[in-house]
């Protein structure tokens, strides 16, 4: 029997589930066998992006689970090739159809490059539909944030950003809270770099709860009211990463990890130049 895991309800009302599993770097002929074990274990939300290229094996994962569609929430993102308030619905369209689905839980800007003000525009309009229960962000920075949601109709229910003990987001999840916007995490196990699994905290805290580290990590996470995906390949660590919800950090516990903060990205700097310009020439067949 998996755990039940909480919701939060966003900034339009619909409830999304604390937990979800994400499938970066998941390749495209093991996503099905990779959803499937993750549905199997109990996860209910999804998180893809058209720029993964395994929608179509998530798709495939979900239609043979058998499981309600409204028992599930399921998120994918507009790559910045189809940025634009002309190109974004049809991007839309084409993840959809991969998918095998007739609308989203959460539609995700996922980069903020290009032409994201008019792909906004074209979101709202999949949001009004009815399309896009939810729509969204993904890294934006406050300033870029703010700016999207002083000039248009729609606030983003939701920015996905890098945070993990070693980028920890403090003055960002302040911006967000203030705007009504749900802070949800990307690598929440800092893509397990920088010896984070064996870090010296993390394991003591590891220890004192019985838990594994990346148990006490995404509850930190939880705990910060922090939506999480961990992503794991593995049967035996999708179940470890679910069973997270029958703990709970104390108040010098949750200190202990916030001292870890290093205040940068261990992956990718979404201000630096040359990623901008990298990024920008990174095209799929979304
Ligand atoms: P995570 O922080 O989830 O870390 C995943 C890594 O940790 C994998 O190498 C996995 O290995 C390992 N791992 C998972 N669970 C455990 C465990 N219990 N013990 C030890 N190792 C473990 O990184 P992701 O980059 O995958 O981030 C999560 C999700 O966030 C993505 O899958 C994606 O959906 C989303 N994302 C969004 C981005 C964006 O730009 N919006 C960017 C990056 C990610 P193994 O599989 O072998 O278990």
């Amino acid at each position: 029997m998996s755990p039940r895991i909480p919701t939060v309800t966003l900034n339009n009302g619909v409830q999304m589930p604390v937990l979800g599993f994400g499938v970066y770097q998941v390749p495209a002929d093991e996503a099905e066998r990779v959803v499937t074990d993750a549905l199997a274990a109990g996860y209910r939300h999804l998180d893809t992006a058209a720029a993964y290229e395994n929608e179509t094996g998530v798709g495939r994962a979900i239609a043979t689970s058998g499981i309600p569609r409204d028992e599930l929430f399921i998120t994918t993102k507009l790559w910045i090739q189809d940025a634009g308030e002309s190109t974004a619905a049809a991007a839309f369209d084409r993840s959809l159809d991969r998918l095998g689905l007739d609308h989203l839980d959460l539609y995700l800007v996922h980069q903020p490059y290009g032409d994201y003000h008019g792909s906004w525009r074209a979101m709202e309009a999949l949001n009004r539909e009815g399309r896009a229960r939810a729509i969204g962000v993904s890294n934006f920075h406050p300033d870029r944030l703010v700016d999207l949601i002083d000039h248009h109709e729609i606030t983003p229910a939701v920015n996905q950003v890098e945070t993990h003990p070693f980028f920890q987001r403090g003055a960002d999840q302040a911006v967000m809270r203030e705007r009504g916007v749900q802070h949800e995490s990307w690598g929440p196990l800092g893509q397990g770099r920088d010896d984070l699994f064996t870090h010296p905290v993390l394991t003591d805290l590891a220890t004192a709860h019985g838990k594994s580290v990346a148990q006490v990590v995404l509850r930190w996470l939880l705990q910060r009211e922090i939506v999480v995906i961990p992503k794991s390949s593995r049967p035996e660590r999708m179940a470890e990463n679910l069973d997270v919800v029958d703990f709970s950090l104390t108040p010098e516990e949750m200190t202990r990890v916030s001292a870890l903060d290093t205040g940068a990205s261990t992956a990718f700097d979404h201000r630096d130049p040359a990623s901008v310009a990298f990024l920008g020439t990174v095209r799929f067949d979304t």
